[in-house]
């Protein structure tokens, strides 16, 4: 009761002694304690699957999700900024396929599901005979032989890393087909994993190119299909009818936290908001923007923000159009030489297994003294890898550095793009694991005293 004032006296008297300097080690291990004890990513994650579930660029449940996550980040104290995007707007319509004309097998369903901006086969659906390829040159060869016929790829991924080449032939192969005049394209899906599930993903027709139908079949079917041509002659009936509507407004989700002595040096972290139709999009990209999330909740808590600004992004658009990240792009176009560093979660939720990199010469020799810290979760060195992400790679004509945790991705192609891809495909300790070493590197990256070198920019397409 006496002391009291004396002690309100005595601090009244002084001025406030200055807050000690961060001490980067420290901020980690609470940050890494944050992750893997606070249960935010997951409930989060859960939230936005099982609550907004898909969310494909245009649709209803995209712009639920804009709502959801903008009262994310506005319920870590955040002002939230939506950036306005101009979206595709494609919807999945009746999907159908059977092989109706084979000597030795006779009629059979094929379990198939429409590739997004491809076009329909019309009510009646269409019948043509089948032609197996193996590469886009192939197509280009055929000539009269590709006249209404339905091309078929057949790319097989036996690992992870096999979708590098295969993707080439689901985004490439109907533009080619349909230069070839043929009447549509099938492609085996690109999974590593099946239980006779399609797997959807964009199919990209180049400009000038009339889009045709093109569909996925599930891996068993595109087996059957190839062991079907070993007999003789297929014919395939294919009823695909898939709508392109006029483009519609949307957003990529933005926020920050100001950087205490360098706020206008940018470190980016980003995921993606949109989800293919099919499913709730829990691996693609629901793991990512929970652990965005959880990036925005532990360094906005900090008792003094990171040196550099933290700029969190949530895209619109990465699945079918990249619209988000070109928009980004442009309207920061002229602040992306202050981009110091830009991150992308979008490999799912699969535990840290290190770190990737692509900045300028000496980059690695920048980076690897920042990383220790995160050991602990198996994120402590440099492994080989790609660095970046498709909406982040609209920064890479600035030479933006693109710096990932390398997840374990063995799983992911199993579920993704498919209807598989559900909350109970994640697991709760490598999510959080995850969460942790994306928000740890983050805050590496902005607290550093050093920024990386910029990277090369890649040659001009075209
Ligand atoms: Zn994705």
């Amino acid at each position: 009761v006496i002391v009291a004032p004396v002690v309100l006296l005595l601090c009244a008297a002084r001025p406030a002694p200055p807050a000690p300097p961060p001490d980067p080690a420290k901020t980690t291990a609470a940050l890494v304690g944050g992750a893997l004890s606070d249960g935010l990513t997951w409930a989060r994650i859960a939230d936005l699957t099982d609550r907004i579930g898909p969310r494909l660029s245009g649709s209803e449940g995209f712009s639920r999700a804009v709502a959801w996550a903008q009262a994310q980040l506005a319920s870590e104290g955040l002002a939230v900024k939506l950036e306005p995007v101009k979206l595709p707007h494609w919807e999945r319509g009746e999907e159908r396929a059977e092989i109706v004309e084979n000597a030795r097998y006779g009629a059979q369903p094929l379990a198939i599901t429409a590739l997004g901006g491809a076009s329909s086969t019309g009510p009646g659906g269409l019948t043509a005979e089948v032609v197996e390829v193996e590469s886009l040159e192939q197509v280009a060869a055929l000539g009269d032989a590709a006249h209404g016929k339905i091309l078929f790829f057949n790319p097989v991924m036996h690992v992870a890393q096999d979708y590098g080449t295969a993707t080439r032939l689901r985004s490439h192969g109907a533009s080619a087909a349909s230069k070839a005049g043929a009447a549509a394209m099938v492609v085996r899906s690109l999974a590593t994993a099946s239980f006779r599930s399609p797997h959807t993903g964009l199919t990209h027709f180049d400009d000038g190119v009339a889009p045709i139908p093109a569909a996925a079949v599930s891996t068993e079917d595109a087996e059957r299909l190839h062991r079907a041509l070993q007999t003789g002659p297929v014919k395939l009936h294919l009823l695909l009818t898939p709508r392109t509507l006029p483009d519609v407004d949307g957003f990529n989700v933005v926020a920050e936290i100001r950087g205490r002595e360098k706020p206008a040096e940018v470190v980016l972290f980003a995921a993606h908001l949109d989800s293919w139709d099919l499913a709730q999009g829990a691996e693609d990209d629901g793991a990512g923007v929970a652990m965005v999330l959880e990036a925005a909740h532990l360094l906005s808590h900090l008792p003094r923000p990171p040196r550099r600004t933290v700029r969190l992004v949530l895209y619109a658009n990465e699945e079918n159009g990249l619209a988000g990240g070109t928009a980004y792009a442009l309207a920061h176009a002229a602040d992306l030489s202050k981009h110091v560093a830009a991150l992308e979660a979008d490999s799912g939720s699969g535990r840290p297994q290190g770190v990737t990199l692509l900045a300028g010469p000496g980059g690695a020799a920048t980076l690897a003294p920042l990383l220790p810290p995160l050991a602990v979760l198996g994120a402590g060195s440099i492994v080989a890898g790609e660095a970046g992400g498709a909406d982040i790679s609209t920064l890479a004509p600035a030479g933006v550095p693109f710096v990932n945790v390398k997840q374990d991705g063995s799983r992911y192609f199993d579920v993704h793009h498919s209807a598989a891809d559900t909350l109970d495909k994640v697991k709760p300790l490598d999510l959080a694991l995850s969460a942790a070493a994306w928000t740890a590197l983050t805050y590496a990256l902005a607290e550093s005293e050093t920024t990386l070198p910029r990277a090369e920019p890649p040659p001009a397409v075209k």
